[in-house]
């Protein structure tokens, strides 16, 4: 049931066209995904439709059971609603590769995976959430991604403009909002809403906006965006960045077949006019002017100096050793972006850094045994592991951090997993079992 008042204030901002729009809001929702570049795209059965929008976006004709599917979990593509993959336009038209962006809103991780791909290994994503309970998963999102150019983060917005001042080329505050555009999606958005939570996210955002602002470089891109349909928290807070902070808004080329409606300023999604859910996006460029750049000044170095032998035999398990820095904690080694090294030697003093990079290996005595995000990572060098395929009910038994049997022929040590030609984690085979070593918090359960 959509409550009243939502329904007399969408009256209000679309005239006749909103009885439209209250209809689609009773349908069911559509079903997406977007690939990841980790895939061959060729052997994957995508014969869907195509989100106009985003390259690598499909839309389902029904919605499986992701969790029983092997290839959701290493991380081949991502859930994502259709109408928020618009953030790629913004990118391409707008955003450089080789650009440092913060994610400021960042978990479950959809956009945050998407920007990952955008920048691939040529630029630094922060990512970063407030909520700590949504901080897992969203580690977790950007893990099996597998890019190593991401820094995930928890820290306030504040944090970002008191201490990282000017440096980012890019932000995106995709913000807490009062959900209008998922209400089809989720029945608790409809039973939540109302206009005095229409107000206080509006005054939220604002705060969160003048809160980061400062941590965009002069002449970056703010890319703002919300899931909601009101002017309050889309508009009006664009044109106070206008009025307030001096932002020019940046048009966006789009195809008029798309189904989007301009607003003054932005692009507003509506579900009676797209196939997708509702999103607002503006993009903005902070003034040039009066530029001071963000000092890389000398950070701790984290070098590990002359890397142990262990650390050279898994630097030769990656494609493009010379494309890291490693570190050491305790007896994790991680790898991460060695272009951005400094950088991220700075960010790791002055915020709460919960993932840098990934997760290379782990010493045991004088050998060291691969991490499961080396697993997921696309810089891991297929072969070096003897690999044994799954069938489909291995790989979930697999995912499950069930005990796995030996396959025949199975040679001991260290064995990758393979389905359908992705790599799914290590085993470790020590005769007569294989040691099953998948992280606990990421298992299926319950299926
Ligand atoms: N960008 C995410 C994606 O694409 O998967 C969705 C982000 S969701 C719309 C908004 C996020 O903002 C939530 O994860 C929420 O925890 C976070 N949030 C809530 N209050 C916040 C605040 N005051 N400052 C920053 N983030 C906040």
């Amino acid at each position: 049931m959509l409550p009243v008042e939502f329904i007399e204030r969408m009256r209000a901002q679309l005239g006749p066209e909103s009885e439209q729009l209250f209809r689609a809001l009773e349908t069911e929702r559509v079903t997406s995904i977007r690939l990841n570049d980790k895939l061959d795209t060729l052997t994957f059965p995508c014969d869907f439709d195509e989100v106009p929008w985003h390259v690598d976006g499909y839309y389902l004709n029904e919605r499986p059971q992701f969790t029983l599917d092997p290839l959701f979990h290493a991380g081949c593509y991502y859930v994502q609603e259709a109408s928020s993959m618009f953030v790629q336009q913004a990118l391409d038209q707008y955003v450089d590769p080789e650009s440092v962006v913060l994610d400021l809103c960042a978990a479950p991780g959809g956009k945050s995976t998407l920007i990952s791909q955008h920048l691939g290994e040529e630029g630094l994503l922060v990512s970063n959430e407030v909520n700590r309970q949504r901080l897992f998963i969203l580690s977790e999102n950007i893990q099996k991604w597998g890019n190593g150019n991401t820094v995930v983060t928890h820290n306030q917005p504040a944090d970002f403009g008191d201490r990282c001042k000017n440096l980012f080329d890019c932000v995106l505050v995709d913000a807490p909002c009062s959900g209008e555009g998922m209400m089809r999606k989720d029945e608790q958005a409809a039973e939540e809403w109302s206009v005095k939570n229409v107000q206080m996210c509006a005054e939220r955002q604002r705060a969160i906006l003048m809160d980061v602002w400062d941590a965009l470089k002069p002449g970056g891109v703010l890319i703002y965006s919300t899931c909601t349909f009101n002017q309050d928290e889309n508009e009006d807070n664009v044109n106070w960045l206008i009025d307030c902070l001096g932002a020019e808004v940046l048009p966006l080329d789009y195809d008029p077949s798309w189904g989007i409606v301009e607003g003054t300023p932005g692009y507003h999604f509506y579900p009676h006019l797209v196939k997708g859910e509702g999103f607002y996006l503006c993009a903005l460029r902070k003034n040039p002017d009066d530029f001071t750049p963000f000092k890389i000044k000398d950070a701790k170095n984290h070098s590990t100096g002359d890397n142990p032998d262990y650390v050279r035999t898994a630097m030769t398990w990656l494609q493009h050793p010379e494309r890291w820095a490693i570190r050491q904690s305790d007896r994790f080694i991680t790898a991460y972006s060695l272009k951005y090294k400094q950088l991220i030697d700075i960010l790791s003093e002055k915020l709460t850094c919960i993932v840098i990079g990934f997760g290379l290996g782990e010493e045991r005595g004088k050998n060291i045994a691969p991490q499961h995000s080396l697993a997921m990572c696309k810089d891991y060098k297929r072969g070096t592991f003897p690999e044994v395929n799954l069938t489909e009910e291995q790989a979930l038994s697999f995912l499950r951090a069930e005990a796995l049997p030996v396959p025949a022929g199975t040679p001991m040590g260290q064995v990758a997993l393979i389905y359908e030609d992705v790599v799914l984690g290590f085993v470790k085979n020590v005769g007569n079992r294989l040691n099953n070593h998948y992280p606990n918090e990421w298992r299926i359960r319950n299926l």
